[in-house]
């Protein structure tokens, strides 16, 4: 019998599984997708945020403990267990040597990235880099590793786990982490959670998925009926506007779109909805995707001018593009009078200031609603882009409540040898909101919690299986 088995196959997992082995025990680690596709949505990564006292290799000035509370506290309008949420700020200051034991590199932010060379450590080669050191450094470590592997049950018994279930194929082990992903992929629980709207129309319907196609939440569902304690609202997550050209699963990093704070937004009636340039776009591009979702067809048109260009990282498909702004409407399927009319008001509303993308500036809109608060530069400048953006789920936030230790929780009472990380528990930290970089923080921090405590709770198992 193993003494742990680790369910998923990212990020979380595998901090889990590296750290329950490096304590000493035998570990199964099980991963729905095939080889090719291992990783979940932790393949698409970038970086993780981190907290810092002083400058270090790959990060400028100093990043405190309160300063990354605040940024938390404020995104997630006070949805968080400051407990556990400083438990992951500490671990992001002393995590990335343990990474890099594991074979992942660290390397400073390509220039255009978010602003974030001071908050967050970016992995040399991406997501996909750090899923294959860490699959390297688990098989070197005799780290069992399965592919094909879709759990669909957990037997348990008064709140113990006993076996995992895999079709007809049973697994029995001393201790479980389930690291599973959310729910994102699965687009009849999306439709669900955010139901039907105002106008009859079913949002979710027109949402894609950024990451995996695997994280059907098939254990979080599974756990929730098995009446596991739960946290977080099922409509809530990280959801991102995206080039409403992606595909619907693994469109990755690449289909982001960056200018919103260098232009305006618009419904598809040329209204604008959000103010685009209320905070850095590291704290607010998550929020984008809600509003997006809100609107009516859920979708938005980021409207920008050549002064933008070059500003912004280039997403991967190019703009529309046009020499006036009614043909860019046209071009955008979008009637000209109201479109040009809502960007005439927004640059007549525009006040002169210094603009500086790199902070708060000073270049603001007057009398106008929604006002543009920061880098409201008039758009008058040809050619003129325009993006068609989507809402871009990146993972869900209802999860299973845990404590310090990463255990599951029935009735408030926590599992002896059921641990939790990453996001089938990011809720705890993350109730609403976002700021970049604090998945992988979350991920890491509870991963090897979950996998320290599974060690542990293994060899209490041994000894009451010897007594
Ligand atoms: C495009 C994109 C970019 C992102 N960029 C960043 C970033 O730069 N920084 C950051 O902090 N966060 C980022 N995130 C968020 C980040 O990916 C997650 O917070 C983090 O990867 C979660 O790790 P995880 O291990 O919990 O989940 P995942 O990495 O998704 O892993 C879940 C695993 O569980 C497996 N699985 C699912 N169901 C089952 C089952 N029933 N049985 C067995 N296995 C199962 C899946 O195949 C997968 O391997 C990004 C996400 C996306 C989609």
């Amino acid at each position: 019998m193993f003494d742990v088995v680790v369910i998923g196959g990212g990020n979380a997992a595998l901090c889990a599984a590296l750290t329950a082995r490096e304590n000493g025990a035998s570990v199964l680690l099980l991963e729905a997708a095939p080889k090719e596709w291992r990783g979940g949505n932790s393949q698409h990564t970038r970086n993780l945020r981190c907290m810092h006292d002083a400058p270090q290799d790959v990060l400028v000035d100093s990043y405190s403990e309160e300063e990354f509370w605040q940024d938390l506290l404020k995104v997630t309008g006070g949805l968080t267990n400051e407990p556990l949420a400083r438990m992951v700020i500490r671990a992001s200051s002393t995590c990335r040597e343990w990474m890099k034991k594991h074979g992942v590199h660290f390397q400073p932010p390509l220039s255009g990235a978010l602003h974030v060379a001071r908050t967050n450590a970016f992995f040399m080669g991406g997501g996909k880099a750090l899923v294959n050191a860490y699959y390297r450094s688990a098989e070197k470590m005799g780290v069992v590793i399965r592919y094909h592997s879709p759990v669909d049950a957990i037997e348990l018994q008064d709140g113990q786990f006993v076996a995992v279930r895999i079709g007809e194929q049973r697994i029995e082990a001393r201790a479980c982490v389930l690291a599973a992903g959310g729910f994102e992929s699965n687009r009849a629980w999306l439709r669900k959670a955010w139901g039907q709207n105002a106008a009859g129309e079913w949002p979710a319907d027109n949402f894609l998925i950024r990451g995996t196609r695997f994280n059907q939440g098939v254990l979080l569902k599974f756990m929730m009926d098995a009446g596991a304690d739960v946290i977080g609202d099922p409509s809530q997550s990280h959801c991102v506007a995206i080039d409403a050209r992606a595909p619907l699963y693994d469109g990755g990093i690449c289909t982001r779109v960056d200018c919103v704070s260098l232009g305006v937004m618009l419904n598809r009636l040329s209204q604008r909805f959000y103010d685009e340039g209320e905070d850095f776009w590291p704290k607010r591009y998550a929020i984008w995707g809600r509003l997006v979702a809100q609107q009516p067809g859920q979708i938005g048109y980021s409207i920008i001018d050549s002064k933008a260009v070059g500003r912004f990282m280039p997403p991967v498909f190019p703009g529309v593009k046009a020499d006036n702004l009614a043909d860019l409407a046209l071009q955008l399927g979008l009637e000209p009078g109201p479109f040009v009319q809502t960007i005439d008001a927004y640059n007549r509303a525009c006040q002169s200031g210094t603009f500086n993308h790199t902070v708060l500036d000073d270049c603001h809109t007057l009398g106008l609603t929604p006002a543009k608060t920061h880098w409201a530069l008039p758009i008058d400048t040809p050619p003129f882009y325009g993006y068609a953006l989507r809402p871009g789920i990146t993972f869900t936030y209802l999860g299973l409540k845990v404590n310090e230790h990463a255990a599951v929780h029935f009735n408030g009472q926590p599992s002896r040898n059921l641990f939790v990380a990453g996001e089938m528990m990011a809720g705890n930290v993350l109730g609403k909101g976002y700021t970049a970089g604090v998945g992988m923080s979350i991920g890491t921090a509870f991963g090897r919690i979950a996998g320290y405590q599974a060690a542990l709770a293994a060899v209490r198992e041994v000894s009451h299986e010897t007594a």
